[in-house]
């Protein structure tokens, strides 16, 4: 009698990163190749035609009048509070979980960051505790000049709630759209929310470039124009004069060209970003606290997926052994930087910040995620939270 042997099982262990450029990519590859020899053909490699045509896609996408498209998120923030004057003397609002560069950029302009701690369901700015940080600026000496929230994870904060908040006080909204390009609240999208957004391109965002990017969207003429100026050494348009203090702060040509075939896709990602979010809230429910879902007015770009555990590290690591990579954004609150230390008066008490840095953990994201790589990665981590 001849034994049947069992075949051993297919396991599955390809690691799973927590992005994944190289699908994409790969997806994309004929396009991308296409138009960026498109580019080296006509030879503008400093404001060709790819970079207008961008300019005005992500304006329309966005319904906002003018998108200017710009070297990085961090020069984006940064044109945005020169344009608007910021400088010496003021303070700006920002919230105390989110990435450093949030707050370097206001010190870049040599204007005080204020912390301002944020909301433990959706991780953004609590505009609620917006008076007493506008009181402490005051206190400090400083002019209060404008409220950033951030939209962490791809999220929109609550603008509604931040308005009235900063309106109560004459101070305008500067959003840190950073990571959520493609998210919408109340039927309008990221870069119409506040009065002027900043985006970033960094590879890793939703819609990202294969090196740096950003851009400035709003609907005001003047800023828009301020904000053209800077980005070319402070010129008008082809004039020799320096109208105001600039920096070259321009997207590259080839990068807007990389980011046109990217735009191209970009609904469909958003939505399979989407898809996964819900599938991993669906197999993680009860298991860890869940990031806010979607709602009917409430669209995030999902840039990452963001859970909070007990143990946080413990898991990451029964993660990391099974080849699965995660993220921990972000580990300090930025009143805890060292660049930031000056910047404190030693007052600052930012709970639900320091809670959520403790346990914070970012899951792989991505449009290319399949859906066995999502049940592989909420299995591992169910099983590494029953085994504590
Ligand atoms: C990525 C990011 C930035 C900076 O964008 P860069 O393009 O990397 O300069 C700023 N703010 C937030 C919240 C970010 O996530």
């Amino acid at each position: 009698m001849t034994a049947i042997l069992a075949r051993d099982p297919i396991v599955e262990t390809s690691p799973i990163p927590l992005f994944d450029l190289k699908r994409q990519q790969a997806r994309l590859r004929y396009d991308i190749d296409r138009r960026i020899a498109k580019a080296l053909d006509h030879g503008q490699y400093i404001l060709g035609p790819e970079v207008t045509e961008l300019e005005q896609d992500l304006a329309a996408f966005s319904g906002v009048k003018h998108c200017i498209a710009v070297s990085s998120g961090r020069d984006a923030l940064i044109m945005a509070l020169m344009a608007m004057g910021i400088g010496r003397g003021d303070a700006v609002l920002v919230p105390a979980f989110t990435f450093s560069a949030t707050a370097a950029v206001v010190i870049a302009v040599n204007a005080t960051p204020i912390f301002v701690d944020v909301d433990e369901a959706t991780y953004n700015m609590d505009a609620s505790k917006i008076d007493a940080a506008v009181a402490s600026a005051k206190a400090r000496g400083l002019a209060p000049k404008a409220v950033m929230p951030v939209d962490l994870f791809g999220r929109p904060a609550d603008y509604p709630a931040l308005k009235a908040a900063a309106d109560a006080h004459g101070l305008p909204l500067i959003a840190d759209a950073a990571q959520s390009f493609g998210g919408a609240l109340d039927g309008a999208r990221v870069g119409a929310l506040a009065p002027i957004s900043c985006v970033s391109f960094y590879p890793t965002k939703p819609l990202g470039a294969f090196g740096d990017g950003g851009a400035v969207l709003t609907d005001d003429d003047e800023l828009a124009s301020a904000v053209r100026q800077i980005r070319t050494h402070g010129r008008q348009g082809d004039g020799d004069e320096a109208m105001r203090i600039g920096m070259t702060g321009r997207l590259d040509t080839i990068q807007a060209a990389i980011l046109l075939s990217k735009l191209s896709v970009f609904k469909a990602e958003l939505n399979r970003r989407a898809e996964l979010a819900a599938l991993y809230s669906e197999l993680l429910d009860g298991v860890v606290t869940l990031p806010e879902a979607d709602t009917e007015t409430v669209r995030s770009a999902w840039a990452l997926y963001t859970v909070r555990v007990q143990y946080r590290d413990a898991v990451r690591q029964a993660l990391t052994d099974r080849q699965i990579g995660t993220g921990l954004f972000y580990r300090v609150p930025l009143h805890r930087h060292p660049a930031f230390g000056e910047m404190l008066t030693g007052e600052e008490k930012l709970p639900v910040s320091e809670t959520l840095a403790n346990e914070v953990l970012s899951l792989p994201m991505g449009p290319d995620l399949t859906d066995d790589e999502a049940r592989r990665v909420a299995e591992a981590v169910s099983e590494a939270i029953a085994s504590l």
